[in-house]
């Protein structure tokens, strides 16, 4: 584990099953729930049950399991919503610039609406 990983950050209690959360979908090594604070009708959270920072953490140090893993769940809820014709937007904070709240990787999956251009 990177040492600098925080275990009390709310997405690994999330994984520990101290906090509950509304699972969508998961495997063996991702987990995809709702975002408590949907910024779309669909908001969907993905994260890897192992302990990585942010994406350049995950991207250097996982498995290739671990990413095949990953991004077969972030597919398998895009068709769970069947919003792969009708479209979504994937996102991932990272670090203070990024605004990362929650020091866990995880992308952003919004869908059901017309989210408009990028930044404002
Ligand atoms: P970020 O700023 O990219 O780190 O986003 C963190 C996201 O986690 C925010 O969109 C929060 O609404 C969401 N969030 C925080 N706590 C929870 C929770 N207990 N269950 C689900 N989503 C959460």
């Amino acid at each position: 584990m990177n040492n600098l990983y925080d275990v009390n950050n709310i997405f690994a209690k999330i994984l520990r099953s101290e906090v509950p959360c509304n699972k969508i979908l998961e495997n063996e090594y991702a987990l995809a729930f709702s975002d408590i604070n949907p910024q779309a009708p669909i908001h969907t959270l993905v994260i890897p049950k192992n302990p990585y920072i942010n994406f350049h953490d995950f991207t250097k140090n996982a498995s290739t399991k671990e990413h095949e893993s990953f991004w077969t769940l972030v597919n398998a809820v895009i068709e769970h919503y069947k919003v792969e014709v009708e479209g979504f937007r994937i996102i991932t904070n990272s670090g203070n610039n990024g605004n990362q709240d929650v020091p866990h990787f995880h992308i952003h999956l919004l869908a059901g609406v017309n989210l408009g251009r990028m930044m404002n």
